[in-house]
This record gives structure tokens, sequence and C-alpha cells, in this order.
């Protein structure tokens, strides 16, 4: 036999985390990592964030699991605050970003459903994007990379160029359920909506009587500066998914819809076994207790603006392979002129520095919320020594 046991589906590289604390990892070997990719955007605290690990722990040891069967006090309240704090008034509690994603996509079908119009059941979603990998999710993208093998997918979808709100409008037609759209695509290469192609997105919906959904699973939770990334154009959606940052490294997601939005969604349209549960109620309000404390997001748009400034000033000097910065606030990307994944490796195996790489050659440096200024300087340090030396290979 020669499949491993952990089935092969990751490209995994020769880190290999056993402790972490703040901003660091430590790997197996002894090697201290700074970590500016936080799991993917999802370490929103760093790691071994006290507050996250004592609620989880003493939850754990009150009572972890009960099933959607019984009352949740645990669901309601952190439902309720995420309701207080947002254009949302129901949450639906969900296991990852992919299954915040399935019940957007269920919600706004139901939704036209319940209206009487069960033929309005296609989403408009947008090249490059990212929704997860279910067979919902690959549908709900064109990238051929994700869907290779996995036909038949699922019918309801199609597909417009983002940040081209034409060519958007020009695929509505009698079967337009609504608009699927990450306000700043992740894993496309931190690309961000324009204000014009969100806004006018809005305002189609609300001509048309569509459904805005905002996939937030990577922009959302604080990541930008703003509690939803939405909240940088001025624009609510009617449903939006949100996860990874949610649950600070504990899987956990949650959609989010309006009253309205949510009308199809009576008892027995959808469920969960796991989802909501105490210990995972537990982690989401350690981590909402800390982004929603006063001056928390200030902080992270501050952080933003220095972590770019320090980007952008560094760019000059080493132009043969930095092109320029993208994004908001700790959702920042550096484009390069040459293969993003091999300066990222680069970056890991001789500077102890990890990044995430994205698509258009975009690395994606994604810091715990948490980061100060030093963090930062280390990270431009290391950015700057791993460029100094670093050789494109000659076919990039
Ligand atoms: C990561 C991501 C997902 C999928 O989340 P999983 O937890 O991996 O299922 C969906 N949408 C966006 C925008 C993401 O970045």
């Amino acid at each position: 036999m020669t499949i491993t046991p952990l089935m092969p589906v990751y490209p995994r590289c020769g880190v290999r985390p056993v402790r972490g604390e703040g901003a660091y990892l430590f790997g197996e070997d002894g090697q201290q990592y700074l970590d500016f990719a936080s799991g993917i955007a999802v370490n929103a605290l760093g790691h071994a964030h006290p507050h996250l690990t004592k609620a989880i722990a003493d939850q754990a040891a009150t009572l972890m699991h009960v099933s959607n069967l019984y009352g949740s006090p645990q669901g309601e309240h952190l439902a309720q605050r995420l309701v207080d704090n947002s254009f949302a008034d129901t949450v639906f509690f969900t296991n990852s970003g992919a299954e915040a994603v399935e019940c957007a996509i269920k919600t706004a079908r139901r939704y036209h459903f319940a209206n009487g119009n069960p033929e309005r059941h296609t989403l408009i979603t947008f090249d490059t994007a990212f929704h997860g990998r279910t067979l919902g999710a690959i549908s709900a993208t064109n990238q051929a990379k994700m869907r290779d093998g996995f036909e038949p997918l699922l019918p309801g979808f199609a597909y417009a160029k983002f940040n081209d709100l034409e060519g958007a409008l020009a695929l509505i037609d009698d079967n337009t359920a609504g608009f699927l759209v990450e306000p700043i695509q992740g894993e496309g290469g931190i690309r961000q909506a324009s204000p014009e192609f969100l806004q006018g997105l809005r305002k189609a919906c609300d001509e048309h009587g569509l459904l805005l959904v905002l996939d937030e699973v990577q922009c959302g939770y604080g990541r930008t500066g703003k509690f939803f990334a939405h909240e940088l154009y001025g624009i609510t959606p009617d449903i939006m998914s949100v996860a990874k940052g949610i649950g600070g490294g504990f899987p956990l997601g949650a959609c989010l819809a309006t009253e309205e939005a949510a009308k199809g969604m009576v008892a027995g349209t959808h469920g969960s076994t796991y989802g909501g549960n105490p210990l995972a109620m537990a982690a989401g309000e350690a981590i909402l207790d800390v982004i929603l404390e006063d001056g928390f997001l200030d902080h992270v748009a501050a952080m933003g603006d220095r972590l770019r400034q320090g980007l952008e000033q560094m760019i000059p000097n080493h132009d043969h392979l930095f092109d320029s910065v993208r994004g908001t606030g700790l959702m920042l990307g550096l484009k390069l002129k040459s293969d993003s994944r091999a300066f990222v490796a680069f970056a890991r195996d001789h500077h102890n520095l990890l990044l995430v790489s994205a698509g258009e050659n975009v690395i994606r440096i994604l810091p715990p919320l948490v980061i100060d200024e030093s963090h930062i300087a280390e990270c431009i340090d290391k950015l700057s020594t791993a460029a100094r030396v670093y050789v494109p290979a000659a076919d990039d």
C-alpha cells in the first residue's frame, strides 16, 4: 500500500506544529515560526489565548453536547449577541464555512419557494470565488481545479466576472434567486469588491426582489477592522455566511439572515447534529467578548495601517519581486512578480515566517488580530531579509 493513512488531499509542507503561543507556532523539531497565516484567518486571538482556552476547558467540564432536540440557552445567548451587533434577525450555527454557505444557499432558495416562486433558484456567483468544498459550495464556483472529476454538480448557479456589475446584471432572468459574493475574495487573491460593484448588486436586489448573499467566512469577524466587511461599503446583505475567525480555532460557522430572507426556514427544513453545541457556543462567546471589547476593532484597523505602510515602504527596495499591496485591515495581500507559492515556501523554510499563497500570485498576510507593532516589525524584517536573498526560479 502506498496511500497514506491521512488521505493525501493536501500538499502538506515540512512545518509540523505541536504548540502555539500568541503569534508564534512551535514545530515538532523545536523551530519557532512567526504565524502570519493564523490557520488561514482562523486564529483571530492567536494561539492559546487564555480567555478562549479557559472558556473551552470550563465548558467541556460542564456540558459539551446535547443535540438540537433540546432547548439551547447557550445558542440563544450567542445568537442574540450576533443579532444585536449585525443586520441579522436570526442565526443558524454550523461547524464550518462550507456548511454556513450551504445554509445560506438553502435559505435563499427556500425564500423564493415560500414566496411561491420556486423557479427562482439560481444564484449568480463570481469567478475566482471560493465558498468551500462541499458539492454545493464547489457548484457555486467556476474554478476547474475544485470541480474537475466531481460532476455532475448542483444546477442553480450562474457565473459572472468579479467586479463587473454590468456583466452580473446581464445574467438576471426569471430563474435568478440572487447573488452570492465575497466582499473581499480570500483564496482568489485578496481581491476587493469595488464599492460600485457591491452597492450595485444591493440595488439590483432591491429592484428585482433578489437576495444579496455575502460570504464573509474569511473577511468577516473583525479581520478588516470592521466587525463585518460589508460595513465598509455601507450596505447590508439579506443572508451571510461566516466562519473561520468566529471560533478562533474551534470549528464553528454561522449563517445569519434577516427575518424576511429566512421566512422559508421553518421547523424541519434544516439541521446539524453538532451545530451550535454548548462547547462551540462557549468558544464563540469568548471570541465575541474580545472582538467586541471597546477599541479592539480600532486596534485591528491601526495594526492593518501599520502593516500596510511597512509593506509599501519595503516594496521599492525589492521591486524585482514585490509588485503592490492590496486588502484592508489585517486581511492584506502582497502581489508578487513571480510565483507566490515559491516565495511563501522560501520565507517559511529559511526565515520561519508563515504566510498563505492565493490566486494572482498574491501572498496573503493574515496575522492574528491581537498582534502589536513588534510583530509587524518582525514580519517586515523577515520579509525583506528573505527578499534580499531570494532568487525566483528561472521559469516563474
Ligand atoms: C474558507 C472559506 C470557506 C470554507 O470554509 P470551510 O470551513 O473550509 O468549510 C468558504 N468561503 C470562504 C470565503 C472561505 O474563505
